[in-house]
């Protein structure tokens, strides 16, 4: 009898996944920035399912010969995704909109947002924290670098609450007649909301496989990423880990903390460390990743 057939004896009947870990987290509210959450709503699937999903594809040969854990490890390491999409989560989020603009880029997730068109959003703005605010960086043109004494960085959290409060007192003005009486320039919902700034908070129902959520986090938990979409990300890292953590771990070792070689970089690397690199203890890595590492040096 094969794994698959164990997992599914016949008349029994049969109880989902359950990861207690995820159990306690359902529903909880996380806190991100100054207005926005995370929190689990539903997930699918546990590392078993990854495991079996694999054992179907590879048949009954990898039974006895990996443990779950290696296997989990040789899927992440040797980029097989697909059982890894065997598992899905789904989030709620509040965010601010331009972090929201980053985030929707990852097609791969199933999303759905709260309609400014048919609802009217609170006067909710994200206004980042003194340590947070820096100038542009004059080496990464897409990023910040330095800090403000408390004084400057105050003047700027002036600066920007109050041209976010502007655009919502001009958007209440003309929003707020279907559900107050103190409109004064009516106008539809699907209008007025064009004058809210990219501070403003949305907030939606995410749902994505365990393969496309890693590449999500490999983008967006990276240091280059913004530090708005960052934190987001940083607290998704640790949900993950609850969910599966030997997944998360060779996540990390192979993906998230790995870095990859230019032919050029290899070449010199290879040179600089023409020496030999002898056994399996090396590093911690198994025999095989020690055989990996030598071959991608053109070692023999
Ligand atoms: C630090 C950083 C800076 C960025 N800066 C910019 C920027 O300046 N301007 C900008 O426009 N974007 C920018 N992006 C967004 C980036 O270009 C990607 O759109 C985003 O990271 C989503 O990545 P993805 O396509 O891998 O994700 P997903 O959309 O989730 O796709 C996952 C994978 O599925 C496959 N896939 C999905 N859809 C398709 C498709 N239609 N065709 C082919 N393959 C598909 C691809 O293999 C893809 O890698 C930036 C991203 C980061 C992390």
């Amino acid at each position: 009898m094969n794994e698959i057939d164990r997992a599914y004896p016949e008349g029994k009947p049969l109880t989902r996944p359950a990861v207690p870990a995820m159990d306690q987290i359902l529903g909880r509210k996380f806190p991100m920035l100054d207005h926005g959450f995370i929190r689990v709503i539903d997930y699918m699937g546990d590392e078993g399912a990854i495991v079996q999903a694999a054992r179907v594809s590879y048949g009954q040969g990898t039974e006895a010969k990996s443990s779950d854990r290696g296997l989990l490890r040789y899927l992440m390491s040797h980029h097989h995704s697909t059982p890894f999409e065997m598992c899905e989560i789904k989030l709620h989020v509040k965010l601010p909109i331009f972090v929201a603009r980053q985030w929707i880029r990852h097609r791969t997730a199933n999303v759905n947002e709260v309609s400014a068109r048919y609802s009217v959003l609170s006067r909710e703005f994200y206004t980042p924290a003194a340590e947070d605010l820096a100038p542009q960086s004059l080496t990464n043109k897409q990023g910040r670098a330095g800090g403000y004494s408390p004084e400057m960085a105050a003047v700027l959290q002036g600066l920007i609450t109050d041209a976010c409060n502007s655009s919502f007192n001009v958007y209440d003005a003309m929003t707020k007649e279907v559900d107050g009486p103190h409109a004064i320039y009516p106008l539809s919902r699907e209008l007025g909301r064009i004058v809210l700034p990219l501070a403003a908070y949305t907030e939606w129902y995410w749902k994505i496989d365990a393969h496309n959520l890693m590449n999500f986090l490999r983008l967006r938990a990276d240091p280059h990423a913004q530090w708005e979409i960052r934190v987001y990300a940083e607290k998704i890292c640790q949900i993950l880990q609850d969910w599966m953590p030997t997944v998360y771990e060779a996540f990390c070792d192979y993906v998230l903390n790995a870095k990859s070689f230019s032919a050029m970089e290899l070449g010199l690397l290879s040179a600089y460390l023409a020496k030999p690199v002898n056994g399996p203890e090396h590093a911690g890595m198994t025999a095989r990743e020690l055989q990996a590492f030598k071959d991608k040096l053109g070692w023999a």
